[in-house]
């Protein structure tokens, strides 16, 4: 065990222990540890596909149909792996070198067939068949993440006009710009990882402290802050983000109302919409009802779990800002991984 490990870092590992493999096996088993996020637009944000319209769904909740704004998985994983990879070339370049050898390590790529296949990130996120025909399955497991509001509350749509020279101009001649999510958006979020070890929870932990560009690659518009709001590690896997997304909106509608009236479910679906409309969500308020969203749908899913809380979750954030205690600890992982990513 190295020399950075802190007390509380080993207390962790020890805990998650039954949740979690010593090394990293072939074999799938039934270990989760999920991770419940609340992202937080702390600048206006574009998460578009066709470079215009912001990403939406309709969704069902309570008795109505509402369009809420979108965050894709596989634009959340892009993300955190870039991230991931980019640290890893800060702080394990040299022992990567010398585990492989020969020309040493380039650095890993997020291109698709050409990914190193020897990296912790690699091990953890998956890849592609390499050139040897090996592919790696991820163990991480992102869903589509859902707005509480809906998208004409959160979304602002910008129109340039464009006139002519002609002294007659035409109404049409506005021309739309990409659409923006407004700053103050949240996302509740549910991130699962599956058969991880410890090290692979710390080290996805401590990505998703850093990570704060979730938007296109191209644009690089909007600030991101992730809360973790807590780590829940079981043998069966818990709610996904649009469950979390949908309870917390119900149980905003609901404050204040009485569930022995006859119409209980009829001003339910109407507070929903007010809900929904709000210009502001409170972040601290929404913060504590997600945890209870996640924890009340995890019973009656008949889920059991181990639980580290919200300032348990920062307190091993906080151990692990230094970048050569998450170097330690991407070392004790490299030492892990060997025999996994041998064919
Ligand atoms: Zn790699």
């Amino acid at each position: 065990m190295s020399d950075f490990e802190k007390k509380s870092i080993i207390e962790f590992k020890d805990a998650i222990k039954p949740y979690t493999l010593e090394r990293p096996e072939k074999k799938p088993k039934e270990n989760y540890v999920s991770v419940l996020i609340l992202r937080e637009l702390k600048s206006a944000a574009r998460f578009t596909t066709d470079g215009i319209e912001a990403n939406s769904a309709v969704i069902r909740v309570g008795g109505i149909e509402e369009t809420v704004g979108k965050l894709f998985g596989r634009k959340q994983v892009a993300s955190d792996r870039r991230k991931a990879k980019a640290l890893q070339r800060t702080l394990i370049s040299n022992e990567m070198s010398r585990v492989i050898g020969n020309d040493g390590w380039k650095g890993c790529t997020m291109k698709v067939n050409e990914m190193c296949q020897r990296c912790p990130e690699c091990a953890l996120f998956g890849s592609a068949a390499s050139e040897e025909g090996v592919s790696i399955t991820s163990r991480v497991m992102y869903d589509e993440t859902y707005t509480i509001r809906a998208l004409s509350a959160i979304v602002d749509e910008f129109f340039q006009n464009a006139p002519g020279d002609d002294y007659s101009k035409e109404p049409t001649s506005a021309i739309r710009e990409p659409d923006f999510f407004k700053e103050g958006t949240l996302f509740p979020c549910v991130v699962t990882l599956k058969d991880a070890t410890a090290e692979e929870v710390l080290f996805f932990l401590n990505i998703t402290d850093r990570n704060s560009r979730y938007g296109a690659t191209g644009t690089r518009f909007g600030k991101t802050q992730n809360h973790i709001l807590g780590i829940y590690a079981s043998h069966r896997e818990g709610p996904s983000s649009l469950e979390v997304a949908k309870e917390i909106a119900l149980t905003l509608a609901k404050q204040g109302l009485d569930k022995k009236d006859p119409d209980y479910s009829k001003k339910v679906d109407e507070r929903l919409k007010e809900v929904m409309y709000l210009d502001t969500l409170p972040t601290d308020e929404i913060k504590a009802i997600a945890i209870d969203a996640f924890e009340s749908l995890s019973n009656k899913q008949r889920i059991n779990y181990l639980k580290f809380s919200e300032i348990q979750s920062s307190n091993i954030l906080e151990d692990i800002r230094d970048d050569q205690v998450v170097k330690s600890i991407l070392v004790d992982q490299i030492a892990k991984i060997g025999t996994f990513l041998s064919a």
